[in-house]
Order: C-alpha cells, then sequence, then structure tokens
C-alpha cells in the first residue's frame, strides 16, 4: 500500500497513521518527497480494512494499494523521478550522463590517459573495473585494490565521479570507499545478500540487466537495495542474450520506455555489452540519446587492440570524440523532450 499524506501533515499525524498501518502486520516506510509524505507498506495483513481505515482519517490524502511484487521502485510509490546526483551531474536530471573508461583498470597510464579523453569529449564518469567477473577464470580478473585506487586517482585528476564493480560482499565497504557509484554486473543482479549489502551503503548504486533478467526481475532486484535503505538505484539496460549470434548481445531499448512507466529509477544503456563491436556504437548510441535513456555507459581505451579485456568493444580516443561529437543533434532533441515529458 501506499500512503499520501496531506501537504502540512504534522510529524505526529505521521508517526499516527504509521503506528495504525504497523497494527495491521505491515512495515512502514516513509519518504518525503518535495510536497508531501508518502508512506509505503509492505507485508501481509488485511489490506481491505486497513485502507478502510486509513482513509477515514483527515491527515491521509489517499492510501491505494500496490498490485506490482515491487513497491518502493514503483512509479505508484514515488511519481517524481528520482534524480542522483554524482560529482558535478546529476544521473535523472537534465543531462543525458556519458559514463566511459576502459572495461578494466591496467595501468596508471591508461587510466590517467583515459580520464583526461572522457573529460575533454564531454563524459561526466569514468569507469573502470577492478574486480572483474570474467568468464574464463584464466582471464585477467582486475588489479583489486590497486586499481580501486588508480581510478580514483584519475577521477579527481579529472573532474570526473567514478564507477566501478562490486562482486562479493565483503568487498561493499572497501569498494565504496574509493568509488562514487557501485555497479552490480550482470551476473550478479541476483546475488541477494550483495544487493541487500548495498542497500545498507551510504552510495549510489547501477544495477545491470542480467543476461536473461525480464525486467519485472531486475525491478525486484532494485526493490532489494531501496527496501535495504538505498533509495539511489540506476538501472543499466546492457543487452540480453537471444538467439542471434551477430551481436555479442542484444540491447533492449524498449526497456527504456517500458521501464520509464513502472519505476521512478533513472535508466542508463550500455551499447558497448550489448554490441560487442566498437564500430556498431556510435550509431546505437545515437538511439540510446533519442529513446530517452538518462545517459548511456560505453568503454573507450587508449589501445583497444592491447585492452585486457574487451577491446573489441573499446572505442579509441578519437573514437569515442567522433561518437560524442555525432550525438549532439540527438542530444537537443533529448533536451526539449526532457522539458515537456515525465510519463506516468
Ligand atoms: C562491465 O561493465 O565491464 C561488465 C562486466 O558488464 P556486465 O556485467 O554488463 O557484463
Ligand atoms: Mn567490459
Amino acid at each position: 500500500m501506499i500512503i499520501s499524506m496531506k501537504l502540512g501533515a504534522t510529524k505526529e499525524q505521521i508517526e499516527d497513521i504509521c503506528k495504525r498501518i504497523e497494527d495491521f502486520g505491515y512495515r512502514v516506510h516513509s519518504i518525503q518527497g518535495e510536497e508531501r509524505v508518502v508512506i509505503a507498506a509492505v507485508g501481509t495483513g488485511d489490506v481491505t480494512h486497513c485502507l478502510e481505515s486509513l482513509r477515514s482519517y483527515d491527515s491521509v490524502e489517499s492510501a491505494v494499494r500496490i498490485s506490482a511484487p515491487y513497491k518502493f521502485v514503483s512509479r505508484q510509490y514515488r511519481l517524481d523521478r528520482t534524480q542522483i546526483a554524482v560529482g558535478n551531474t546529476v544521473v535523472g536530471g537534465d543531462e543525458f550522463v556519458v559514463i566511459a573508461g576502459p572495461c578494466s583498470v591496467e595501468t596508471e597510464e591508461q587510466i590517467m590517459a583515459t580520464a583526461e579523453a572522457v573529460a575533454s569529449a564531454g563524459g561526466k564518469v569514468l569507469r573502470g573495473g577492478a574486480y572483474k567477473p570474467r568468464t574464463s577464470p584464466y582471464d585477467f580478473q582486475g588489479l583489486e585494490e590497486e586499481g580501486l585506487k588508480l581510478l580514483r586517482k584519475a577521477g579527481d585528476a579529472h573532474g570526473l565521479a567514478v564507477i566501478t564493480e562490486v562482486m562479493t560482499v565483503t568487498n561493499v565497504n572497501l569498494v565504496a570507499e574509493y568509488t562514487d557509484i557501485l555497479q552490480i554486473g550482470a551476473r550478479n543482479v541476483q546475488n541477494f545478500p550483495l544487493l541487500k549489502a548495498v542497500g545498507r551503503v551510504d552510495r549510489p548504486v547501477m544495477l545491470k540487466r542480467g543476461l536473461s533478467s525480464t525486467i519485472k526481475e531486475l525491478l525486484l532486484s532494485a526493490e532489494y537495495v531501496v527496501s535495504h535503505g538505498n533509495p539511489n538505484v540506476i538501472l543499466c539496460e546492457r543487452g540480453i542474450r537471444t538467439f542471434e549470434t551477430e551481436t555479442r548481445n542484444v540491447l533492449d531499448i524498449q526497456a527504456v520506455p517500458v521501464l520509464n512507466k513502472l519505476t521512478h529509477l533513472p535508466v542508463v544503456l550500455d551499447p558497448a555489452h550489448s554490441s560487442g563491436k566498437r564500430d556498431l556504437i556510435p550509431q546505437i548510441a545515437c538511439a540510446c540519446v533519442a529513446i530517452g535513456a538518462d545517459g548511456m555507459m560505453v568503454e573507450t581505451h587508449p589501445n583497444p587492440e592491447s585492452a585486457w579485456s574487451d577491446g573489441p568493444q573499446s572505442l579509441t580516443f578519437d573514437g569515442f570524440k567522433k561518437m560524442m561529437d555525432g550525438l549532439k543533434p540527438y542530444l537537443q532533441i533529448w533536451q526539449a523532450n526532457r522539458a515537456v515529458a515525465v510519463p506516468s
């Protein structure tokens, strides 16, 4: 259930309502919106009687049952869109946010040069893996804490926020020390202990859709994070597995308008991990902007041919700059649409 309090409801009235809801056997979670307080009640209880009772209070504007299995991330829970401030930008705000960097942090020279290229072309967040989820145990697994240090240093040197993947519960606090956004990779998006753990830290989380996650499953993963106390979740569509073999995965671009209907969380697209091919990325990137995503993540590397991971999908610096330049006309349309369209 979602209970919207009337404008100007007092602290005592809100507490009173929370107590009443708990008496019916529900857990409560209240959020101070821009205008009013909204309370979510989760659990099992006598919904009909609870709603009836809540609607009889003068302080309650409305009380509705949320039919979706996810509550806190549902649009019914929050009508305005979640905006997440990171570094000098806002994901879900009035700017299309480009996240870029190498698949893996390799050396100081590599990440420093990449940070410079990303910042100078208009990227706002530097990515780079320090803990890598590799299909083969013989492939490069990441520089671990040394990689986190180098990423932070490079981001700071060029005024970029940073994002990196966390793969295990035991590393959450360590990774959070160095990064502005915690990335949960596609392979870990249903690692429920990990989702709970990142739900307890004060860092935005970017959840990558699993190779075979449905949109509902992705939203339920987000629900784990938010219901454990962290409201700052970014969803990332990075390509799903289909019968097609010409590209690494298939970018489910229609997930953007679908998710915008279902959730208030920001959505970014990753045309690098979806296509697996650098020459396809600039064209797909235009579609990412045109469809109205909140941002995009791509990989770029000083010398993709010798990258330690994901070289074939990594843009050269020149390619990255050209892609960013090619986005400009689409970004103007994006800005104009953003000013008018908030899907409901
Ligand atoms: C990555 O971003 O480098 C990555 C491993 O992504 P995914 O989890 O989407 O495969
Ligand atoms: Mn990668």
